[in-house]
């Protein structure tokens, strides 16, 4: 992994960001805690989406379905039959691999030799072994042909490749045995597609409108090697935008930009940002696309827009019995809408966010490590700090606090160099800093320190609240 990734991932750690799932028994595989600065980071993600796509649009409505579901949804939605990753082993080291992702690493090296001409030739066959019916032997074969080696141990020593469902199972209630498995979901949606009528008709919406929902959701993930990119719990937030059949693709259309446009306007730099057609659709897809952002470590999937035509309504409608159907009272036309779906990582957002924020400078000769992270997402609005712990200033800091206290989250602190304190506030990617002074005590002022541009200024006391309003609202980001 590159070094700017590992900076992030212990700054993360030091931080109070994210921590390793049960540390102290040496961690669990791929599960990851949210620290004191991590969940405030992550309800204020939670909270951007949330109101960009529920409160901005009227015909989208909130839900939260429970993690267990009847266990034929899982059948239905084709996750027991399907929803299987192709693994293969490296004998010599016992290490596990997704076999189409060491294809993809190949084609990689191959491009960064300059091998264009063969870099493409396998790429195809890659895509080709997506396709085609017996995937886990033409990826093998793949593997074969152009020798790929085990990236830890450089062994070429594989077993074949084999299917492997991603899903985790537990039992329902005191018997175990195969007719009572359940599995923890391993995507929000279905929870949302089973609920389509019960939305529908509670909420009074017609055709077009879609149903929201943010929540855990659990993948026995076979390579999980990458922080919280790749993660066995991990949350999705999820919207299922219900249309009538052959409108999909201007819904397609709308929310493939609007989708990109939230993550810029959560403060992502554009260009960071690039969009990956898919070289395999689903076989119920007829349009799909994600978004990538460009992690130190290459780009990476944080989020998926895909047209999934009528597949999962006409599945659920099979197994269960129950009609699916919608009726049109403008057109008095009855029909199973089709659905452009929208789903990003929580998680994956926040690393993003994260490493998007991270920049080092150098600061009268001292480097400072600062998350410039959009005022709307930082865990710490502000930082408020007497001078010194004396002379009447730490009272007047504590009613500045109290007073934002009902607008904002706010740290106080009063220990050690002003410096260090500035210090602490940008590592935690808290945007601004008011701090009490002797002449606060004279002329009532307080100075505001802007933590992008670690300019101060002096203003009214009593005017700290509309001044930190108007700066967040304006706020820009930097290069
Ligand atoms: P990948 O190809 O990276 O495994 P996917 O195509 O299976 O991802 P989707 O099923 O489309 O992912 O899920 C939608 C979103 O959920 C992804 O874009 C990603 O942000 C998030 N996600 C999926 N799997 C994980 C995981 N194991 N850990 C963290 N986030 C995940």
């Amino acid at each position: 992994m590159s070094d700017l990734f590992d900076k992030i991932v212990s700054l993360s750690k030091r931080r109070g960001f994210i921590f390793q799932s049960s540390e102290i028994y040496g961690g669990l595989g791929a599960t990851y805690d949210y620290g004191p600065l991590g969940v405030e980071l992550k309800r204020n993600v939670m909270s951007s989406w949330w109101k960009a796509m529920v409160y901005r649009h009227d015909n989208i409505e909130g839900i939260d379905a429970a993690i267990l579901m009847h266990p034929t949804t899982w059948k239905a939605s084709g996750h027991v039959d399907a929803f299987n990753d192709p693994m293969i082993d490296d004998r010599v080291s016992k290490m596990r691999y997704r076999a189409d992702q060491l294809i993809e690493g190949h084609i990689e090296k191959l491009r960064a030799k300059g091998k264009e001409d063969q870099a493409n030739a396998v790429y195809e066959r890659l895509v080709a072994a997506l396709n085609a019916e017996d995937m886990p032997n033409a990826l093998y074969r793949i593997i074969m042909d152009e020798e790929i080696h085990a990236p830890d141990s450089g062994a070429f020593d594989w077993t074949e490749v084999r299917q492997f469902n991603l899903m985790f199972s537990t039992s329902l209630g005191a018997v175990a045995g195969e007719e009572n498995y359940i599995y923890l979901r391993p995507e929000t949606a279905q929870g949302i597609f089973v609920n389509f009528h019960n939305v529908r008709e509670t909420a009074r919406q017609q055709i077009p409108f879609g149903i929201a929902q943010i929540g855990k959701a659990f993948r026995n993930e076979i390579v999980a090697r990458q922080f919280v990119l790749r993660m066995r719990e991990f949350e999705q937030m999820e919207m299922q935008y219900f249309v009538k059949p052959g409108t999909q693709m201007e819904a397609f259309a709308m929310w493939r930009e609007k989708r990109l446009q939230w993550h810029i306007d959560n403060g992502v730099r554009p260009e960071k940002l690039r969009w990956h057609e898919h070289e395999k659709l689903a076989h119920y897809a007829d349009a799909a696309v994600d978004i990538e952002y460009e992690f130190p470590i290459g780009w990476k999937e944080i989020e998926g827009i895909h047209s999934r035509t009528d597949y999962d309504l006409r599945r659920h409608q099979e197994y269960s019995g129950k009609k699916m159907e919608y009726f049109d009272p403008q057109t008095q036309e009855r029909y199973i809408p089709y659905v452009v779906e929208t789903s990003v990582g929580l998680d994956r957002t926040i690393l993003v966010l994260l490493t998007d924020a991270y920049r080092e400078e150098m600061v009268n000769g001292e480097e400072r490590a600062v998350l410039k992270f959009h005022p709307k997402i930082a865990p710490i609005k502000v930082g408020i700090f007497p001078l010194v712990k004396k002379d009447g200033m730490p009272e007047v800091a504590h009613a500045i606090e109290n007073d934002l206290r009902e607008h904002f989250n706010v740290f106080y602190d009063e220990k050690g160099a002003v410096g260090r304190r500035y210090r602490r506030m940008d590592e935690a990617g808290t945007p601004y800093c008011i701090t009490v002074d002797g002449q606060t005590l004279e002329d009532g002022t307080v100075t505001v320190r802007d933590r992008d541009s670690m300019e101060q200024v002096r203003i009214p006391k009593d005017n700290v609240l509309t001044y930190l309003v108007d700066q967040m609202r304006t706020w820009k980001p930097q290069a």
